[in-house]
């Protein structure tokens, strides 16, 4: 096989999918988009014409995403899923450089920095998952590349504050950029925007797929200079979004007061959760911002499956570096929660589980 052999050595991304009724393995919105916001990316779509391609970059999107942010459009990049951002921003930067970021997290950089071909350096997350702000800062020393932090972090779901950030974001600058992943910033109630705005070598990365309830749809967007943006956007594939997906995120963008009430029936919610899972014997939970809780038990595995019998499905992460025992659930719809614990307290009775 002529495939390289740095591929052939490559994890793939690590999710078997599952066809339980509670389903709480993927930080999705329980809730679908309200039918208005439905019907008006319908109309949009129909108002199309399907056999042109689309804008190569869509114009009217970034204006409106720009709006929401107050920020200005040239600087906003519009992806097919963040995830596809974080590549282009591998390639731009990563590529015959080095790319840095913690351990654990969220498993998109690590994966195509190795695919890429770019230096891989993971720090160890601290003690409370804390973010090992001097040893990023000195990991950069020497070096040139681009360095990736969720904050809220994933998949512990803390908050990194923004004194921990500071040696990192001091070493921005011609050598290094450095992305604020804030995928789960709409759950956390703030964001690191001004951050991005006082130093042109940061980059916000945003998704729709979690508030705004549009994983399927697939939008991720980045914010960041003109200059930057006009970059970033020479590795991101012409027309690779569709005018589909473009008509989702716009009908969304003018009727976002949805985003506003899920998010505080997930912060009550996740409240919800994380008490009853202080009160569950056998269970460490770990305080989110997010909108999944981490938890750790004595046996993942056992627990992990235990649940899929009992028709709920969470994700593991106890292969991940510090998350011995860790399993991860979504915060769902009221009753879904309650179907969790319920499960989880009678896995745990189970002789076998508990313990
Ligand atoms: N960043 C983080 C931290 C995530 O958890 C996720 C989704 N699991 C993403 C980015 C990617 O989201 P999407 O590609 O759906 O925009």
């Amino acid at each position: 096989m002529s495939i390289r052999p740095s591929v052939r050595a490559l994890a793939r991304y690590h999710f078997t999918p599952r066809t339980s009724s509670v389903k709480l393995d993927q930080n999705e919105s329980p809730f679908d988009l309200p039918e208005a916001v439905k019907a008006a990316a319908l109309e949009r779509m129909r108002a199309d014409a399907w056999q042109r391609y689309p804008e190569l970059h869509p114009r009217s999107l970034q204006r409106a995403l720009a709006a929401r942010h107050d920020w200005d459009p040239d600087g906003v990049v519009v992806t097919n899923g963040s995830n596809v951002l974080l590549q282009a921003l591998v390639i731009v930067a990563g590529i015959g450089q080095t790319v840095l970021t913690v351990a654990p997290t969220f498993s998109v950089y690590g994966l195509q920095a190795r695919l890429l071909g770019a230096e891989l350096i993971e720090v160890p997350l601290g003690d409370g998952f804390a973010l090992p702000g001097e040893a990023l800062a000195a990991a950069t020393v020497g070096r040139r590349g681009i360095a990736f932090v969720a904050n809220p972090a994933a998949p512990t779901g803390n908050l990194h504050p923004r004194r921990a950030l500071a040696p990192l974001l001091e070493r921005a600058g011609e050598d290094w950029l450095v992305v604020l992943d804030e995928a789960y910033a709409d759950f956390a109630g703030s964001d690191h925007l001004d951050l991005v705005a006082e130093n042109p070598h940061l980059i916000s990365v945003r998704t729709m797929s979690k508030a705004f309830a549009m994983a399927g749809a697939r939008l991720g967007y980045g914010l960041m200079t003109a200059d930057l943006a006009a970059e970033v956007r020479k590795a991101v594939l012409p027309f690779s979004l569709s005018g589909l997906q473009a008509a989702v995120a716009l009908a969304a963008l003018e009727r976002p007061d949805y985003v506003r009430e899920r998010v505080a029936l997930t912060a009550q919610e996740r409240a919800r959760l994380f008490r009853g899972l202080t009160d569950t014997a056998g269970v460490e939970p770990f305080p989110s911002v997010t909108n999944f809780v981490l938890f750790r038990v004595r046996d993942a595995e056992a627990v992990y499956e235990g649940l899929l019998q009992r028709d709920v499905v969470v994700r593991r992460q106890d292969h991940l570096p510090g998350l011995s025992g860790c399993l991860r659930v979504s915060v769902g719809a009221p009753e879904e929660n309650d179907a969790f614990l319920e499960a989880l307290a009678a896995v745990l009775a189970t002789e076998a589980v508990g313990g």
